[in-house]
């Protein structure tokens, strides 16, 4: 599912009103929404004379959903980017997502604002340590196929024979003819899908820092105080904090569930900044926020967004062999789910 934006210009009143319903009002004062409105503009003067497209992730900033043409997960917005005419993609996201981006687009400029915005979970495999444990797994296992998670980085999905996201893992993980599968890297990701499935699953050693901090014990008290809201929960969460889920769904799984549902309160269990998407986007509802924020996404600001489309900065490049076998493993993901 693609989420396309079809923007109002909205007057710095407008703004303010708009971006201070959400519960952190204090970040957003009217000389701060005055900012912010004059950035929108130029970024959006900006857009059309680099004919540009901006894709921004669910765990943005509210003010980056405004200059936003497509927001979702990682993969919609790299899909989305391969249907669109533009010459340039700026990736309001994290490094491993803007080079998916440019695996699925090698034609076009691929921009990420700010280099620091990395990942905890791409960073804890790297291809060598994947090569090295296929190679070691593969004695024991001959049939040994490797599955990964598209938040890791290019270089690993090369090293990989097919990608999967949240929301299709369990369906890759079937569809595929090997027995004995190493899942990399998120261990939570992996629990849930061997629930779920009869084959074995071999879970990497890596964790999302956001999701991982989150415990049972966070969630039960709110279920205790406020029995009944619906609980949605990204499967990058423990185990034990899934069990307590209504629904376990990936980021636009839960955009998708909480405004066709009838419920109209919902805890969501996941970064901050998806509650805020939705706070905004179906203001009938209430949404709280068991969440953290990832201090990664978030480095990706307004000010550096503009920036990037002012000077062409930062430019994802990456080696063709590399970029051609990271293809291979998502389009037999695509061609699986
Ligand atoms: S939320 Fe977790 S998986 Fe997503 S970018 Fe941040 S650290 Fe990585």
């Amino acid at each position: 599912m693609h989420f396309a934006i079809e923007k109002q210009e909205r007057t710095t009143a407008e703004l303010y009103g708009h971006l201070s319903r959400l519960e952190h009002p204090v970040h957003y004062t009217p000389e701060r929404c005055e900012r912010i409105h004059e950035q929108i503009q130029e970024i959006r003067r900006l857009k059309k004379e680099r004919n540009a497209v901006l894709l921004a992730h669910n765990y943005q900033r509210p003010e980056v959903f405004e200059v936003a043409d497509f927001i979702g997960d990682s993969l919609e917005l790299a899909r989305q980017a391969s249907e669109v005419e533009v010459d340039v993609i700026v990736f309001c996201g994290v490094h491993f997502m803007a080079e998916t981006a440019k695996i699925l687009n090698p034609e076009k400029t691929v921009l990420l604002p700010d280099l620091r915005a990395g990942c905890s979970l791409a960073d804890s495999v790297n291809a060598d340590s994947l090569a090295d444990r296929k190679e070691a797994l593969r004695k024991l296992y001959p049939d040994l196929g490797v599955v990964s998670y598209v938040n890791t980085t290019a270089e690993v999905k090369a090293e990989s024979d097919v990608c999967c996201t949240s929301s299709n893992a369990v369906k890759i993980v079937e569809r595929l003819p090997h027995r004995h599968i190493l899942f990399v890297p998120d261990e939570n990701l992996a629990a849930y899908v061997q629930q779920q499935t009869d084959k074995t699953i071999i879970s990497w050693d890596g964790n999302c820092y956001v999701h991982h901090q989150i415990t049972r014990d966070q969630i039960a008290a709110v279920k205790k105080n406020l029995p009944h809201v619906k609980v949605l929960a990204h499967p990058e969460c423990r185990a034990d904090v899934l069990e307590l889920a209504d629904a376990v769904l990936s980021t636009s799984g839960m955009v998708q569930y909480a405004k066709q549902s009838d419920a109209s309160e919902f805890l969501i269990v996941t970064e901050c900044g998806l509650s805020d998407r939705l706070l905004l986007e179906a203001p009938e509802k209430k949404f709280y926020k068991a969440c953290k924020l990832c201090q990664y996404m978030k480095m990706i600001t307004l000010e550096a967004t503009l920036q990037s489309l002012r000077v062409m900065r930062h430019e994802i490049t990456l080696p063709e062999d590399v970029r051609q076998r990271a293809e291979k493993a998502l389009r037999k993901m695509f061609a699986l789910s």
